[in-house]
């Protein structure tokens, strides 16, 4: 079967609601992944940073195998013997104090949606209904429609209203404008510490500083997505590290599992998740013990495999080799880690046809939006895998 008969199958029965490269991918392990024909890439998306762990991780997958032999589900009615360790695990590794687990990274921002709103009535006192949260320009935190609603990207909401009340859009690295927006009743503030999805944008040196000590001062619970940046992605475990804070609440998902199930948490000091009483909020499959299994052995491998040091090291060198790059077609080379994006000029004619050259030369990469291409490959890329990947993207670039 070759890569039309698939190509056909989906177009025919399935919605259209991506766009993707097409490559039909049936094994991936590490960086690489092939298609039906048996063409080999570099992974240079890695599932929007769910396999920083590499693809089929053989750690990971053994876990899920022999835990799949076990017990799958039990749903939250019963307990299981994997859950108590994860919480403890990822406490101790974030320096948390509770955990509550979902599945989707969307489902764990609309968990902490009801959290600080929460929170805003019992513990800080605004008045019924009256809670808002602030959120930034340009934001991606998923596609439920109560975040939809406060996206700012028109084609996200497109159709889709009507939408939820309490949020506010304030431009994303502008700390005085978070000073300006908060009100007596402003609950939360909702920020990613980079913003992946609208092209790696970067904030201004000590944002994340200036924030936290806004948030404190105000008693706004400061919120970090950092489902894309979190888990060793820009070089640190989290990336809230890089300015020596700590957010009251910290989502993370994607490589929370390294690929091999959806699972997502929601971290946080005892205040914030302390308000849920039983009854509150719950998933059929959160924190089941699939889950939870997959989870402890995707973060353990993270941190004795030396990811998150390997991410800085081999991001800081892809980096700099990108920057030598003498492109008529560039305008900006950023990123931390391995979340890196290139922003193209517009005369370039727009990122999608250089992913689609870089396909066709053995990398995977999506655009973001018209002008950037992102890369963010697998942790556990080393310095001859960018070395191999480098003359290629120059070519490409170049050409
Ligand atoms: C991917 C992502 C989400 C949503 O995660 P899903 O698992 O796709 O629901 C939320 N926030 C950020 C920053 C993301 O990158």
């Amino acid at each position: 079967m070759n890569t039309q008969h698939y190509i056909d199958l989906e177009n025919r029965f399935g919605a259209h609601n991506y766009k993707p490269l097409d490559v039909v991918l049936n094994r991936g392990e590490g960086i690489w992944v092939w298609d039906v024909d048996g063409n080999r890439y570099l992974d240079f998306l890695s599932a929007y940073s769910a396999v920083n762990q590499g693809h089929c991780h053989p750690k990971i997958m053994q876990t899920m195998i022999d835990q799949a032999r076990k017990l799958t589900l039990t749903s939250r009615a019963f307990r299981n013997d994997q859950l108590g360790y994860l919480y403890k695990e990822l406490c101790e590794m974030t320096n948390s104090h509770k955990v509550l687990p979902m599945n989707s990274g969307a489902e764990a921002v609309e968990t902490v949606i009801k959290a600080v709103r929460k929170w805003g009535y019992k513990v800080k006192g605004v008045p019924e209904n009256q809670a808002e949260i602030i959120v930034c320009e340009n934001n991606f935190h998923g596609r439920t429609i109560a975040i939809v609603g406060f996206s700012t990207d028109e084609q996200y909401k497109d159709g889709f209203g009507p939408f939820a009340p309490g949020f506010k859009a304030i431009p994303f690295g502008d700390a005085r404008a978070l000073e300006n927006a908060i009100t007596p009743d402003t609950v939360g503030f909702l920020v990613e510490p980079i913003q992946g999805e609208a092209g790696v944008i970067m904030p201004p040196e000590g944002y994340l500083k200036d924030v936290r000590a806004i948030c404190e001062k105000q008693n706004v619970i400061l919120i970090l997505d950092e489902i894309q940046t979190g888990l060793g992605r820009t070089g640190k475990l989290l990336a809230e590290e890089h300015e020596g804070v700590e957010a009251d609440v910290t989502l993370v998902g994607k490589a929370l599992s390294g690929g091999f199930y959806p699972v997502s948490a929601v971290l946080s000091n005892t205040e914030v998740l302390g308000v849920f009483m039983p009854g509150d909020h719950g998933s059929t499959f959160g924190g089941n013990p699939m889950a939870c299994a997959v989870s402890r052995t995707a973060i353990r491998v993270l941190m004795e495999e030396g990811m998150v040091e390997n991410a800085a090291e081999m991001g800081a060198y892809f980096l700099s080799c990108l920057k030598d790059i003498r492109s008529p077609y560039i305008r900006e080379i950023r990123g931390k880690g391995l979340m890196i994006g290139i922003e193209l000029l517009p005369e370039a004619g727009g990122a999608r046809g250089f992913c689609e050259g870089l396909k066709a030369k053995g990398l995977l990469c999506k655009e973001t939006h018209e002008n950037v291409i992102r890369f963010a490959p697998p942790l556990i890329i080393t310095k001859a895998d960018i070395d191999w990947a480098m003359e290629r993207i120059e070519s490409v670039l170049t050409e």
